[in-house]
């Protein structure tokens, strides 16, 4: 997975404004707050709820 660690940085949790991190094994964007699971599709993080898993 190639996510930036500049865009990482910007990115923030939809559902609670946490800061999220890579899951290099799963290819997934995991929020630090939360912890819901946000899915990465052609290297487009989907910073969606309603697209996110439940840890
Ligand atoms: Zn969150």
């Amino acid at each position: 997975m190639k996510i930036d660690d500049w865009l990482l940085e910007i990115l923030a949790c939809p559902a609670c404004k946490a800061p999220l991190r890579a899951e290099d094994e799963t290819e997934e964007l995991v929020c630090t707050g939360c912890g819901l699971i946000y899915p990465v599709r052609d290297d487009i993080p989907v910073l969606l709820v309603d697209e996110a898993r439940k840890p």
